[in-house]
This record gives structure tokens, C-alpha cells and sequence, in this order.
């Protein structure tokens, strides 16, 4: 039940110029179905290089990348972006609505972008996520008509309509005040164990990191810690 695997991952910016930049090495890390893991690390330190690598983003510049047992590195951009929309669910610090776009809408995209026009299990799913989300109410509203937390929660329900496997989240909650850093993170437990896909999220907040069953520490482009936090919920 391997969702992802990353098996000696190198990543160098700007490779064989002068601005050369080894940011990323000898990444190892396993994700099994279900898993709820932090990664942590100081600024700079690699986690959002990490994040995209994981996203199909980018591509490693050393190493392969499994996921759901498929190695990624071979594929062409066509592939990646197939899997990616498969398989993985994105939430940014930022969350990138489409302001002038109702809320419904907005989470129905992945699926608009997957097969065109929306049809009405499409919007079933995409209703039963807001109100899951606590938003039910505004599925009518415009994306710049609702709260940032409230926005937050939308990219989450965005995230989670194509049922993708493995959610990643980078600084989901850097953006929000404490308590509604607090609701909106207790989306990804909940969500983690009501669907069981794997979580990996990146977080500057050592609370937040506590209720992840599993942190991954980077630091200067390495993982020094990998370890079950037993007293996780
Ligand atoms: P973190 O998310 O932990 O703050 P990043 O992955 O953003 O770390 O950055 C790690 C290092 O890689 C930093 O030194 C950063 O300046 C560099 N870096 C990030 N993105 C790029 C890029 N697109 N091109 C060149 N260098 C980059
Ligand atoms: P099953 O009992 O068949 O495993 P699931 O747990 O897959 O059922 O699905 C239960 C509900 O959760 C369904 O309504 C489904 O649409 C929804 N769901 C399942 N996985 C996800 C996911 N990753 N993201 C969003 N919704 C999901």
C-alpha cells in the first residue's frame, strides 16, 4: 500500500552554470496509503523543492520517484501531468481561487480540467465536499466574497474532488490566525482518516506538526529525522 517512494533523490538548480545549487540529497522516503506526515525544516532548507518534486512539478535531478509503484522520472510531460492530475491533490499557503469564479465552481476545476463540462455526480461529489468543509451554504458565492479561511477550506475541498491518493499541502495554514489554522489543519486529520489518502504537509508551526502522526526534518537539503510522534491523535 506504497502511495510514494523516493529512493536516492538529488535535486541541483541551474546545473553546469556557475549559479549551480545542489538544494536537495540522497532523498529517501516512503508514504504508505493513510499516512498523516509533517516535513519540517528551516527556510531554505528544501521542503517546497521537495513538495514539487513529489507534485511532478519538477524532476529530480538525481535518484527515481515511485508513485503508486510507477517510477516517474522516464515520463514525458504529457504522462506527469496525467498522473499529477490522477493521483495528487494540491493545497498552497496561497490558495490561487479564481476570484471572479463562484465556490462550486472552483472545486469542480480539477474535474472541468480532467473532462471538460461538469456533469451532475461531478457536482454531487464536489457539494458533499463543501459540506464537509463546513461551506455548503456558499457553494453560490464568488471566491472573493468569503473569508481567507474560508478560502482555504475551498481549496481543500478543491484538493480533495478528484479523490487523489496523496494530498500535499505547503504551508496550508501559513496565511491564517491561529484558530483558524487550528480548524482548517483539523480538515487534513479528518479528512485523512475518513479517505485515507496520504497527507504530507509542510508546516513551520510545531503544534500543528505534533497532530501529524509522522515528521520528516530537513535540513540543508537532507532528511536528519524521520520519526513516529506516538503522542499524534
Ligand atoms: P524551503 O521551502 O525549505 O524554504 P526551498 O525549496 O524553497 O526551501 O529552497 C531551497 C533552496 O533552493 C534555497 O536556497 C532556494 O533559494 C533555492 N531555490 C528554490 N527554488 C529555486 C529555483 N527555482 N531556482 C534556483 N534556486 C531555487
Ligand atoms: P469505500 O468505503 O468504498 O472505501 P471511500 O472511503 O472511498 O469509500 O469513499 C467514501 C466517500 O468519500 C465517498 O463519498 C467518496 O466520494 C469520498 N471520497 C473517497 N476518497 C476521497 C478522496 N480522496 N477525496 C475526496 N473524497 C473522497
Amino acid at each position: 500500500d506504497e502511495v510514494l517512494r523516493l529512493s536516492g533523490v538529488g535535486k541541483t538548480y541551474n546545473p553546469g552554470t556557475p549559479l549551480a545549487q545542489n538544494v536537495l540529497q540522497d532523498i529517501d522516503l516512503r508514504l504508505a496509503r493513510g499516512e498523516l506526515c509533517a516535513l519540517i525544516g528551516p527556510s531554505g532548507s528544501g521542503k517546497s523543492t521537495l513538495l514539487n518534486l513529489i507534485g511532478l512539478l519538477d524532476s529530480p535531478s538525481a535518484g527515481e520517484l515511485y508513485l503508486q509503484g510507477r517510477p516517474t522520472r522516464a515520463l514525458d510531460d504529457a504522462a506527469r501531468t496525467r498522473l499529477r492530475n490522477r493521483a495528487i491533490g494540491f493545497v498552497f499557503q496561497f490558495h490561487h481561487l479564481i476570484p471572479a469564479f463562484s465556490v462550486l465552481d472552483n472545486v469542480l476545476m480539477p474535474l472541468m480540467i480532467r473532462h471538460g463540462k461538469p456533469d451532475a455526480e461531478d457536482r454531487a461529489r464536489a457539494l458533499e465536499l463543501l459540506a464537509a468543509v463546513g461551506l455548503a451554504d456558499f457553494a453560490a458565492k464568488k471566491a472573493n466574497q468569503i473569508s481567507g479561511g474560508q478560502q482555504q477550506r475551498v481549496a481543500i475541498a478543491r484538493a480533495l474532488v478528484t479523490r487523489p491518493a496523496l494530498l500535499l499541502a505547503d504551508e496550508p495554514t501559513g496565511n491564517l490566525d491561529t484558530r483558524t489554522a487550528e480548524s482548517v489543519f483539523a480538515l487534513f486529520r479528518r479528512f485523512n482518516r475518513e479517505f485515507g489518502c496520504a497527507v504530507l504537509v509542510v508546516t513551520h508551526d510545531p503544534r500543528l506538526a505534533a497532530q501529524c502522526a509522522r515528521t520528516v526534518e530537513l535540513v540543508d537539503g537532507r532528511i536528519v529525522r524521520d520519526a513516529a510522534n506516538t503522542a499524534a491523535k
